[in-house]
């Protein structure tokens, strides 16, 4: 196979990688595309769309492969794949750096404190730029310096009919407000351009583990923490499991546990004072809070959760976490039949929140904390566990119901959730994301994606 103008590489069912390069994060997604077009840059991806639009193909948009619903690879038609565009390119001068489509964080990562600066980024390095941003973007870093689209300045889109196009404040500025929240509905991104911070190298991090049985207690001695916290200190609260890591004793391995995990934007002096009363809180059952390369920091849970495990997630937005929440979360938190099942809890507020609502697609910013659940088990385990996980994660969201504020969060929606997707904007924003679709995409081009219906 072959297309006109196309200097990237095609990968068909015939080619011995071709199981690999269908793969995403994911594992329980299993499709088989016709074609994965993996470009080397935005006129590969010009020409790869012009051929799915000739040969009436169905489109699917690869950034880092990491979508939870798969939506990065569908059947029978082409991917349109970033992976091989990871360039990143710092302006230290300027203080931004222009990423490209298909780059992950630990690339951003690594190219921003060579210079000493970092912008928002997710928790996990080997996710995604592209999906993650064009979501909204949440990372240790957001309570200082906004979400992943409040540091966008500006983005090259290579737009349904095939033109390359660049958005800002200053130019598509529709386009530019949609695609921050939005998600992949308006275009391929073939580059970001971020602002960028001083940080580093070493910032203060890691988690505090107390024993499950604890958990309604921390939570609670947590939330008022928090509520006072300066906007350097970023949180996420795991109710899991203690992974199995070499500076936690052999005997912790795999306990049932509640952990803290921080970053502080800032001096590490302040960060040990910010911290230092969550870390006397009761009784620890390991604590692994120190000065840490904020590089390292990135990946420092990389590997809890790695590709091709099977994963089944359902998320909500908490309104305040009342001690009726904080005993729902503890009464099922630690319910799952799988070790490696855990839910995950944000702590927003701070820079996120000071964004004017309608400035962004993005919305959920006056929300205090979010919640993600997510059922987790070994391909080789779906006949036991995935029935099991599966219901473990609908019903911990079931029960939160009474709990919940308005809105999701659209890049932790599972495949099962497209019904969620107007919820997770709202009607306002929703409407003015389908009259900028109808503009950019009227005919739906891009739906491979927590789709937005043009009006
Ligand atoms: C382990 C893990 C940790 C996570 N941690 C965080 C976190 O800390 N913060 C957070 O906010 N989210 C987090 N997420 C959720 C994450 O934001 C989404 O999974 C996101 O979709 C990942 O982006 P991706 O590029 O890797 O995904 P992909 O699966 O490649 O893409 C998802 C969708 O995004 C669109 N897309 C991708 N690339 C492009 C592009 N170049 N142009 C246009 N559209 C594109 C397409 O519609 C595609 O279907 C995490 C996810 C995982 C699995």
């Amino acid at each position: 196979m072959e297309i006109d103008g196309f200097l990237g590489r095609l990968i068909t069912a015939d080619h011995t990688d071709y199981d690999a390069a269908r793969a995403v994060w994911n594992g329980v997604i299993d499709r088989r595309p016709r074609l994965i077009a993996r470009c080397s840059g935005s006129a590969d991806v010009v020409a790869a769309l012009r051929f799915a639009h000739d040969h009436e193909l169905e489109i699917a948009v690869r950034g880092g492969g990491h979508n939870v619903a798969g939506t990065a690879v569908c059947d029978d038609g082409i991917v349109i794949d970033l992976s091989a565009m990871r360039a990143v390119r710092v302006d230290s001068a300027g203080r931004t750096a222009w990423v490209q489509g298909g780059a992950l964080w630990s690339d951003v990562d690594h190219e921003t404190q060579a210079h000493g600066l970092a912008t928002t980024g997710g928790i996990v390095s080997h996710t995604g730029v592209a999906g993650l941003t064009l979501g909204g973007g949440l990372g240790w870093l957001m309570r200082k310096y906004g979400l992943a689209v409040d540091n966008l300045r500006a983005a090259e889109v290579v737009t349904a009919e095939g033109s390359i196009v660049r958005a800002s404040t200053d130019e598509h500025p529709d386009l530019f407000w949609a695609l921050r929240g939005g998600g992949g509905n308006f275009g391929v991104v073939t580059s970001f351009q971020f602002a960028l911070h001083s940080l580093g190298p070493d910032v203060v991090a890691g988690p505090v583990f107390w024993a499950a049985e604890d958990t309604a207690e921390v939570l609670r001695f947590y939330r008022d923490f928090v509520a006072e916290a300066p906007d350097e200190l970023g949180s996420v609260v795991r109710l899991g499991t203690v992974p199995p890591w070499p500076d936690i004793p052999d005997h912790l391995h795999w306990r049932p546990a509640i952990a803290v995990a921080f970053c502080y934007a800032g001096a590490v002096d302040d960060g040990e004072r910010a911290v230092r009363s969550l870390r006397r809180f009761g009784t620890p059952l390991a604590d692994v809070v120190a000065p840490t390369p904020y590089v390292a920091h990135q990946s420092a849970i990389d590997d809890t959760v790695p590709h091709g495990r099977h994963y089944y997630w359902k998320s909500t937005n908490l309104a305040r976490l009342s001690d009726d929440a904080i005993d729902v979360i503890a009464e099922h938190a630690y319910t799952a039949g799988s070790p490696l099942s855990y839910a995950a809890m944000f702590h927003l507020g701070g820079a996120v929140a000071r964004v004017p609502h309608d400035a962004t697609a993005y919305t959920g910013r006056d929300v205090p904390h979010n919640i993600v659940i997510e059922g987790v088990w070994l391909p080789d385990q779906a006949a036991g566990l995935a029935a099991a996980e599966t219901a473990w994660a609908r019903q911990f969201l079931q029960a939160l119901e009474p709990h919940r504020a308005a809105g999701v969060y659209i890049n932790f929606l599972d495949a099962d959730d497209d019904s969620r997707i107007r919820e997770s904007y709202g009607d306002h924003t929703y409407r003015r994301l389908a009259e900028v679709k109808s503009k950019y995409d009227p005919d739906n081009t891009f739906h491979h994606n927590k789709n937005i219906h043009p009006t």
